[in-house]
């Protein structure tokens, strides 16, 4: 179970999409009654292929290496059906006297068989929307492909609106030249693929309100989407009938409707559903010429609902089958197990628990901003901050300006504060993903404001770490800071560098240091100037001084749990739980025999007869190679097992000769609980002379992260 949202629903509603575009092209109704039969093919399954748009928008716009991917699938997926269709069409004499532009009019556009228009439309509408959303906003390119939509709708269900005026239609003359259609990839696409991409940006959580909401509104557009194609089928103003302009909102909530249904998963029903419609024509022609060799034309032909539930069931029949042999083909590959060679496991409710014990400590008007820097120390970035944003959190504050792009990648909402240094020639990429960046002293002021265009920031002062911000003593730049044109100051910090320690120098260190920021406070009240948001605490200033707090407090090590030290983490004032457990895989079981050396060295030389593990987790994961020989020890089946010769790169060796049953693919436990044993990264920062800071946020990018 990972942070993303369930997608399950989408893949359900393939199937019925699939079926209705198989009637579309059947008309199962007609046999029934004309206007059920317009209602089903016209209105109802209109919506299917802006669905599949909206799908490939939303998994594949955003992301360079599944948009490459996405192209690549469908390119093939063109190409192998041209092949399939290409006996059909010759017999059907589609491809007779063709020119060049013709050739390629078919190719790009009207795709080389009645249906097959849709490859081609999907992949030149990814492309027009990737360049759109490249060089403009997104608002820009919604309207760019508005625009489009609107070109389109005039040249399909709208036709016979303007194409009396004849500047219009002389237009359309030369467009119908290069198409036969507007619904494709230029006109029809762009804006579903722009939909379904900010879909996944929103993610927003599942509420009862917002299934209602999507109810009404699926059934009121879809109720004006069908007014809309009676009305201009009954003044005849259609050439085509794919496009209608409350498609558009009725294919919307529809998608969020299917994104609230938290289904089981069904992904086979990816692969189904494209066969379904790359086959069903195959299997029209096939139903037709079998049903005349069988002369059984009238029941499985002329009856329209006999030959449709005919087709579906053989396309889905086959379907399946190919569906059933590609997973075979490709194996259990796809499926990676997370807990497969080395993990962490974050505990939501643990998490949860920390969030609520330090919001107690609060008072009303004083919010956190988690620092969710160095991953998330270690923990997962986005896991975290994608958790805190469901808890309701809006705040956060990371290291650098690529943790923060990171955050906004992968969804996360509200006020990203970069506490560090942003390179100027890195600007533009503050105002692209909406990051909030620190003034660290007057002359990195001058270049954001030199930057020219209005950045929102929070200033740092020094109030005596003499790391980052202005000295608190130049009153002066501060104040001349405060009148730059393009600084949206929404925030003004200091950071404490004592507050972890309550002796007496610490403590009046602490004392001025806070005394410092607050003269700058006041001397900028005294200017008229309206102070922002004001910040000074982290971990241990809200702990040992829950007094001081302002606006924001930058939580860091405490929401995950711990504090910096043993001793501190014990005489923790409020219940705070460790969220991170850290395990891996015994890989191998077996003896060392007395006398013989073990891992590289070799270091540890056995004085016994004894059975070693091999456990797949090693320093490129972050365990530190000062726990080797003896020095560290891992859980298994709640035992404690040391580890023994000199950490390795990938691998640790340790001697279970002392516990019963342990075998390859037993758990153990590096940091968190089994039986009643427990490793905490308390232990592994004293054994090895640091802070649980320092253990947490070097655990590699190598290891998974699931939420648990
Ligand atoms: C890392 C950091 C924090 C969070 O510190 P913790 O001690 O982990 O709570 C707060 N403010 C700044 C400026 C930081 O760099």
């Amino acid at each position: 179970m990972d942070n993303r949202q369930n997608y399950n629903g989408l893949d359900f509603f393939r199937l019925p999409a699939a079926f209705l575009i198989i009637a579309i092209h059947i008309s199962p109704l007609t046999s029934v009654n004309a206007e059920a039969n317009f209602f089903l093919t016209r209105v109802l399954a209109r919506l299917a292929v802006p669905f599949f748009f909206m799908i490939t928008g939303c998994f594949c716009l955003r992301n360079q290496d599944k948009f490459i991917r996405q192209l690549k699938k469908l390119g093939l997926l063109y190409g192998f059906s041209i092949l399939l269709y290409l006996p059909f069409g010759i017999y059907a004499g589609h491809y007779k006297n063709l020119s060049l532009l013709l050739s390629l009019r078919m190719l790009i556009f009207d795709g080389t068989f009645y249906h097959l228009w849709y490859f081609p439309a999907c992949i030149l509408g990814l492309v027009i929307t990737r360049l759109l959303l490249k060089f403009f906003s997104d608002k820009e390119a919604f309207w760019a492909a508005g625009i489009l939509y609107i070109f389109g709708l005039l040249g399909d269900s709208y036709y016979g609106l303007l194409s009396r005026i004849p500047a219009v239609s002389a237009i359309y003359d030369v467009i119908f030249h290069l198409f036969s259609y507007t619904r494709n990839g230029l006109f029809f696409a762009p804006v579903f693929l722009l939909l379904g991409a900010r879909i996944k940006k929103e993610k927003k959580a599942a509420s009862v309100g917002c299934l209602r909401n999507c109810l009404w509104g699926f059934f009121l557009s879809l109720l004006l989407m069908t007014t809309e194609a009676f009305t201009l089928n009954h003044f005849k103003l259609q050439r085509h009938d794919s496009m209608y302009i409350f498609l558009v909102p009725s294919t919307f909530f529809l998608f969020k409707l299917l994104l609230l249904w938290k289904a089981r998963p069904a992904r086979q029903l990816r692969t189904v559903s494209t066969w379904i419609y790359i086959l069903h024509p195959a299997m029209i022609i096939s139903v037709r010429g079998l049903a005349k060799v069988t002369h059984m034309t009238k029941i499985l032909v002329e009856n329209s609902l006999i030959h449709y539930i005919t087709v579906s069931i053989i396309s889905l029949l086959i379907s399946c089958c190919i569906a059933a042999c590609s997973s075979v083909f490709s194996g259990k590959k796809r499926s990676l197990n997370k807990k497969g060679r080395a993990w962490i496991e974050l505990n939501e409710k643990a998490l949860k628990n920390n969030v609520e014990a330090l919001l107690s400590l609060l008072p009303e008007d004083c919010s956190l901003m988690p620092a969710v820097k160095a991953n998330a120390y270690g923990h997962g970035a986005a896991l975290i901050a994608g958790k805190l944003n469901q808890f309701g959190i809006r705040s956060f504050c990371v290291a650098s300006l690529s943790e923060g792009i990171d955050l906004r990648r992968s969804g996360i909402r509200g006020e990203i504060l970069i506490l560090g240094y942003t390179h100027p020639e890195e600007f533009p990429l503050l105002r692209k993903y909406h990051l909030t960046q620190t003034v660290v002293d007057y002359a990195y002021a001058l270049k954001l404001n030199g930057f020219g265009k209005k950045l929102p920031v929070h200033v740092a002062i020094d109030t005596g770490m003499h790391r980052l911000g202005e000295r608190c003593e130049n009153l002066d730049s501060v104040l001349k800071i405060f009148q730059m044109k393009n600084l949206q100051i929404k925030g003004l910090f200091t950071h404490l560098c004592a507050a972890d320690v309550m002796e007496k120098r610490e403590q009046e260190y602490t004392r001025n240091q806070v005394d410092a920021f607050h003269h700058i406070v006041a001397a900028l009240k005294d200017h008229g100037i309206a102070c922002p948001k004001l910040h000074l605490q982290s971990s241990y200033g809200l702990l040992n001084y829950p007094e001081l707090t302002e606006d924001y407090v930058r939580i860091g090590i405490a929401l995950y749990g711990v504090l910096s030290t043993r001793e501190d983490t014990e005489n923790l004032p409020i219940p705070l739980e460790p969220v991170l457990s850290l395990k891996a895989r015994v890989a191998v079981v077996k003896p060392l025999y007395e006398q013989e050396a073990a891992g590289y060295g070799p270091a540890f030389v056995s004085d016994c007869n004894k059975r070693i593990a091999v456990i797949t987790i090693g320093y490129a994961d972050g365990l530190p190679r000062s726990l080797s020989s003896q020095n560290g020890s891992v859980l298994i089946n709640g035992y404690r097992a040391p580890v023994i010769g000199r950490i390795c790169m990938d691998q640790t060796l340790v001697d279970v000769s002392h516990i019963p049953h342990v075998k390859s693919g037993d758990i153990a436990v590096v940091i968190g609980k089994s039986g009643q044993e427990e490793i905490s990264v308390c232990d592994l920062a004293g054994q090895t002379g640091t802070i649980t800071n320092e253990i947490l946020s070097r655990l590699g990018s190598r290891l998974e992260r699931v939420v648990i």
